[in-house]
């Protein structure tokens, strides 16, 4: 039954993996340009795990403190026009607002660290330098300075690379506290208990398991939680470079599913008539086309929509000819439009296939009822989508529908606050992630994403998260910061110590294959584990810009 559509996929190019970088414009916004700093021989302390981090000056202006304190500031400026149509019956403004004061709150923090080690700077040779420099890195950062990198000032200049990675990597440490132990990013309690919840609607529509690989591009990174608006945790995202996920992966995590549903009844049991679903989301660029979508699909939105649909029929192969007794898997492709954060769904026909042209267009659909009542709204997504495909399964059409009044949301979102797109179309993360876990990104370019347990399987991802970071900020004088993290299961004898050694063999080959910007003091790691079942924090092992204090120097 669903081997005919196969044959449409046949003529998909086979892609490799050379990711160029588009021309895609890099900048931050309200990133301003620092000096170079000039390296000196002063010391710093492990930075991030410092305990001035969590004795942050309690008064703080707002923006000093990642994410739960802003979350109840005032609206953002509305940039609004009167030719825009920002308002949609079925937006949540409500929500735009939280999730804005969160998004805005971390990219602040991050954001106000240049600008704060300029005016630092500058007070360098006053006599009262250390207490005005604590004074002005408590109100603006949140957090207090190494003092002995202050204290080594009057010698030398002021050592901006280790200050600049350094106060990256204590942001970067109290952005995960704050997301790991008050959730910003909940879901709505009644929207939470209603009927189960997003699992209980899920498996409603059929499905026990939600799967989704969206490129690893970091102007996805918000997919999950913005994008669709869905719960993070119900959610299962491993993202890949053009969003080719790894078929084997998939394959062992639907048998650990299917077992934990035959084992345990969890998330219902075997019986249930229910299916594992898995979702890519290619992404391309409205602005910009030519060289703002996927890096990794050279730029070409036909090229990463059949990649995608490719990968996926591949797993659903590798599910039937490995497994008896009809077993199967649903699949369902999306488009992300980075700009406008508009989403195209390739809704399946009654036998599941998709078709590359045939997909609802979710910005067309706004505005074609974006002055409607909410009832006539929700009725014309239920047309577009039956209409795409007439045959489709009804969950599965429950499904889009609700992605789609979702993506609603976000479209107002991004009108809202950043006009008719974004202004930071291209790239522009604050800093690289390497390694396995992340489950706190889930904010747009905020970090770049190379997912890997060696250096050497994913060389090129890195390589061209260097060149991105060399253009960002190591033009500006300021070094790459790379966060090595490796998350691991608790419960499992000897899992800590494996996940510590593989990010310090994933740090001692960063620094072998990048030791020119290495020794130049261009790039610092960090490396960070978490035990993913205990819900715990982050543990902070070493960072390079520690290490350098007991070599001496650079
Ligand atoms: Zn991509
Ligand atoms: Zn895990």
């Amino acid at each position: 039954m669903q081997r005919q559509y196969r044959q449409s996929l046949s003529q998909a190019t086979s892609l490799g993996r050379n990711r160029a970088i588009g021309t895609a414009p890099m900048r931050r916004p309200g990133a301003v340009g620092a000096e170079a700093g000039t390296p000196a021989a002063s010391l710093w302390r492990h930075a991030a795990a410092s305990a001035s981090v969590r004795t942050a000056d309690p008064t703080a202006t707002a923006h000093a403190s990642v994410g739960s304190a802003v979350r109840t500031g005032p609206k953002a400026p509305d940039f609004r026009t009167a030719s825009q149509t920002t308002h949609h019956v079925l937006a949540r403004a409500e929500e735009n607002a939280r999730l804005n004061d969160y998004e805005q709150g971390v990219k602040t923090a991050f954001d106000s660290i240049v600008p704060t080690l300029k005016r630092i700077s500058a007070l360098q040779h006053e006599p009262d330098f250390e207490s005005q420099a604590q004074a002005i890195a408590r109100r603006e950062l949140g957090f207090e300075l190494p003092e002995d990198i202050l204290a080594d000032a009057w010698i030398d200049q002021l050592d901006m690379r280790h200050l600049y990675a350094g106060c990256t990597f204590a942001t970067y440490h109290r952005f995960c506290d704050d997301f790991f132990t008050t959730d910003p990013l909940a879901v709505e309690d009644g929207e939470k208990n209603f009927n189960g919840g997003f699992e209980g609607f899920l498996q409603t529509c059929g499905f026990h398991t939600l799967d989704i690989s969206p490129c690893a591009d970091g102007r996805l990174a918000h997919l999950i939680r913005y994008v669709l608006r869905l719960p993070h945790r119900a959610v299962r995202r491993k993202s890949y470079a053009g969003a080719l996920f790894d078929i084997e992966n998939s394959v062992q995590k639907w048998v650990e599913v299917e077992m934990l549903r035959f084992r345990a009844g969890v998330p219902n049991t075997a019986d249930a008539p229910t299916r594992y679903l898995k979702v890519v989301a290619y992404h391309y660029s409205s602005v910009d086309p030519e060289h703002g979508g996927c890096a990794a699909h050279g730029s070409d939105t036909a090229k990463a929509a059949s990649a995608g649909l490719e990968r996926l029929l591949g797993f659903q192969q590798a599910i039937e000819n490995s497994f008896c007794c009809g077993a199967s898997i649903d699949l369902l492709l999306i488009g992300l439009d980075t700009d406008t954060d508009a989403i195209r769904v390739h809704v399946p026909d009654g036998e599941g296939a998709m078709a590359l042209d045939r997909y609802v267009d979710a910005l067309e659909l706004y505005a074609a009822t974006a002055r409607q009542d909410a009832s006539r709204a929700r009725h014309d997504i239920q047309d577009a989508v039956r209409q795409t495909s007439p045959g489709v399964a009804e969950g599965m059409a429950r499904l889009i529908e609700r992605l789609i009044e979702n993506n609603f949301s976000q479209i107002a979102y991004v009108r809202d606050y950043h006009g008719d797109h974004y202004a930071d179309i291209g790239h522009a993360e604050r800093f690289i992630g390497a390694g396995v876990g992340f489950e706190e990104i889930q904010l747009r370019n905020l970090m770049y994403f190379a997912y890997l347990d060696t250096v050497e399987e994913a060389a090129s991802d890195l390589d061209v998260g260097i060149r991105i970071f060399t253009e960002l900020n190591c033009r500006r004088g300021l070094p790459v910061p790379v966060v090595v993290r490796f998350d691991y299961h608790g419960q499992v004898p000897g899992a800590r110590e494996r996940a510590v050694t593989r990010c310090r063999r994933v740090t001692e080959a960063l620094q072998s294959r990048y030791r020119d910007l290495f020794g130049r003091g261009l790039l610092h790691v960090l490396q960070v584990v978490r035990d993913c079942n205990a819900d715990a924090p982050i543990e902070i092992l070493e960072c390079t810009v520690n290490a350098e204090r007991k070599a001496g120097g650079h």
